[in-house]
C-alpha cells in the first residue's frame, strides 16, 4: 500500500516513531494509503531545518524568490490532471471540480505571490527638514501553516505561497484526512530544487503535529485555517508566547434573497452556493433567507432542482455531488439532519444517505433542504459543513438583517436583489468579511479574505497576506 512520507530539510522521511495512520478513500470507504503519524520529534527536526534555511532564503532578492515560486506554479500546472485525480480520490470531491477549481487555484496561489512580491515595496514617510522616516517589512522566521481537508491543496498553498514569497521559511501541516496532494507538493518542490529546509511538510494529527508546531519556541507566526474550536485552542496555546496569528475559521453563511431578484440566476447560483463540494466550503451559504412573496415558489423550485442533482462516484463526469470526506463527518452531518427534525424542521428533499451499487461503503448523502426552523435552534446556529441548508422567510429588510446576523459567525454572505441601493445597504450591515451581491464565490486574489466574530482573526489574500507574513520596522534618521 502507498506510504506517504514527511518532507524535512529537502529529504523524504518516515515518521521517527515509525507509526502510520490509515487514509480512507471517501468514495469507497476503503483504506488506500498510509500517512505518517508524526510527533514532536519530527516537528522539532522540521523547525530546526526551517530555522537553518531562513538566513539564506530571506536574504534572496524578491526576484530570486519569485523564480522559485513560479517554478512550483508551472510544475503544478504540468501535473494538473494527476493532482486533480489525487485530490478527488483523497477528498471525495468530483474530479471535475478538482480539475477546474482546486488545482488551478493552487497553481494560481503560487503564481500570484511569485508576482505580488515583485510589486511589494517599503514605505517612506517624508518629514521634511526634520528627517527621513521609512518602514521596512521584514520576513519573520519560521512560519507554521496548518490547513483543513475541504480544499486541501488550494488552502495549503494559499498559506505557503505568501509565507515563502515574503521570505519566511515554512513548516506546513496538511489535514491528516486529506494528505495526498500535500505529499505530491513535496515531490514538486523537490523536483524544482527549492533549497533544503525552505518548505517542510509534516503529516499527522492536530495533537501529534499541530500542537507541538504551535507551541514551538522557534515558530513566531501561525497561519491556521480550520474549525472555530481548533482556532480557539491554537489561540490559547499561542497566547503565552505572543505569537502572530491568522485564524480563518468556521461559518454559517446567510443567503439573503429579496423578491425583486433575478429569480433564475439566483436559483442557479444558490444551488452552487449550497452544495458545491458537498457543501464543504467555508463560503457555502447554509442559511437561506427568502422574502415572503417568493418563499413558497423558492422552496418548491429549489427543492425540485436539488432533488435532481446527481450523487455519484467522484470520477464520473456526470457527478454533481460526490462523497463527503469521512465516515465520522458523514455521521456528524446525519446527526444534524436528525436534530433538525427533532427541532421541528421539515425535510423538503434529501435527508438520507445514498448507497451506490458500485461503492456501497462510500460516504454519500443526498443534498438536503430543511424548512420550518427558527433561527435560534442548533441547526441554524452550528456549522454543519455538509450538503444541508435551511430556508426561512422574512418580511422586511431589517428582519432579514437581524436573521442574517443572528449567529456567532461572520464569514461570508450573499445578497440577491435588483435594487442597487438596497444591495449596498444590506451588504454594509451584514456581519461578514465577504459579501457577494447577485453572485457567489467570485474571487479576486488581490482582495482581503477572512471573517469577523468567531469566523476568524486577520485577513489573507493580496498584500494583506504579505503584511501578515512580515514585521514592519520603522526607522527614522535625523537630517
Ligand atoms: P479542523 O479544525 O479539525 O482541522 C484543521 C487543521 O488543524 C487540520 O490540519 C488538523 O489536523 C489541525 N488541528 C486539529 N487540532 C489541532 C490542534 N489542537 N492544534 C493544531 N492543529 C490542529 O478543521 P477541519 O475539520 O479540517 O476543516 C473544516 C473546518 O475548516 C470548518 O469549520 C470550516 O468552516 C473551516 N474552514 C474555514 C475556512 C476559512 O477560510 N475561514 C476555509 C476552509 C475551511
Amino acid at each position: 500500500m502507498m506510504q506517504l512520507k514527511n518532507y524535512i530539510d529537502g529529504a523524504f522521511a518516515a515518521p521517527s516513531n515509525g507509526r502510520y495512520l490509515d487514509n480512507y478513500e471517501p468514495a469507497t470507504g476503503k483504506v488506500y494509503s498510509l500517512i505518517p503519524d508524526s510527533d514532536a520529534t519530527d516537528v522539532a527536526r522540521a523547525v530546526a531545518a526551517a530555522k537553518r534555511a531562513f538566513p539564506e532564503w530571506s536574504g534572496l532578492t524578491a526576484a530570486e524568490r519569485s523564480k522559485h515560486l513560479m517554478r512550483i506554479a508551472n510544475r503544478i500546472e504540468e501535473r494538473l490532471e494527476e493532482l486533480a485525480a489525487a485530490e478527488s480520490r483523497d477528498n471525495g470531491k468530483p474530479y471535475k471540480l478538482a480539475c477546474t477549481v482546486d488545482i488551478p487555484r493552487a497553481r494560481d496561489n503560487f503564481a500570484f505571490y511569485a508576482t505580488a512580491i515583485l510589486h511589494d515595496a517599503s514605505e517612506a514617510h517624508d518629514m521634511g527638514a526634520q528627517g527621513f522616516n521609512y518602514t521596512l517589512r521584514r520576513p519573520i522566521g519560521v512560519a507554521a501553516c496548518i490547513s483543513p481537508w475541504n480544499l486541501p491543496l488550494y488552502l495549503f498553498s494559499w498559506k505557503i505561497a505568501p509565507a515563502l514569497a515574503a521570505g519566511n521559511t515554512v513548516v506546513a501541516k496538511p489535514s491528516e484526512v486529506t494528505p495526498y496532494t500535500a505529499y505530491l507538493l513535496s515531490e514538486i518542490v523537490h523536483e524544482v530544487g527549492l533549497p533544503a529546509g525552505v518548505l517542510n511538510i509534516v503529516h499527522g494529527t492536530g495533537p501529534g503535529v499541530g500542537e507541538p508546531l504551535v507551541i514551538h519556541p522557534d515558530v513566531p507566526l501561525i497561519s491556521f485555517t480550520g474549525g472555530t474550536a481548533t482556532g480557539a485552542r491554537i489561540n490559547t496555546l499561542a497566547a503565552p508566547s505572543f505569537k502572530k496569528l491568522s485564524l480563518e475559521l468556521g461559518g454559517k453563511n446567510p443567503n439573503v434573497i429579496f423578491a425583486d431578484c433575478d429569480f433564475e440566476a439566483m436559483l442557479r447560483s444558490t444551488l452552487l452556493s449550497s452544495f458545491s463540494n458537498q457543501g464543504q466550503i467555508c463560503l457555502c451559504g447554509s442559511r437561506i433567507l427568502v422574502e415572503r412573496p417568493i418563499y413558497d415558489r423558492f422552496v418548491a423550485e429549489f427543492s425540485q432542482r436539488v432533488a435532481a442533482l446527481r450523487v455519484g462516484l467522484p470520477q464520473d463526469p456526470d457527478t454533481q455531488i460526490g462523497a463527503v470526506v469521512s465516515a465520522s463527518h458523514r455521521d456528524k452531518i446525519m446527526s444534524y439532519i436528525e436534530l433538525a427534525q427533532q427541532e421541528g424542521g421539515r425535510i423538503e428533499c434529501g435527508g438520507h444517505r445514498v448507497t451506490l451499487d458500485s461503492a456501497p461503503d462510500g460516504y454519500y448523502i443526498a443534498p438536503t433542504v430543511i424548512t420550518g426552523l427558527t433561527m435560534d435552534c442548533r441547526t441554524n446556529q452550528e456549522e454543519i459543513f455538509g450538503p444541508v441548508v435551511t430556508v426561512m422567510a422574512f418580511d422586511t429588510e431589517s428582519e432579514a438583517l437581524e436573521l442574517a446576523n443572528a449567529t456567532r459567525y461572520g464569514l461570508a454572505a450573499t445578497v440577491w436583489t435588483s435594487d442597487l441601493k438596497r444591495a449596498h445597504r444590506v451588504a454594509h450591515e451584514i456581519d461578514a468579511g465577504i459579501v457577494w451581491i447577485n453572485s457567489w464565490l467570485v474571487r479576486d486574489l488581490r482582495t482581503p479574505f477572512g471573517g469577523v466574530k468567531q469566523s476568524g482573526i486577520g485577513r489573507e489574500g493580496g498584500f494583506e497576506a504579505l503584511r501578515f507574513f512580515t514585521e514592519p520596522k520603522n526607522i527614522f534618521v535625523k537630517l
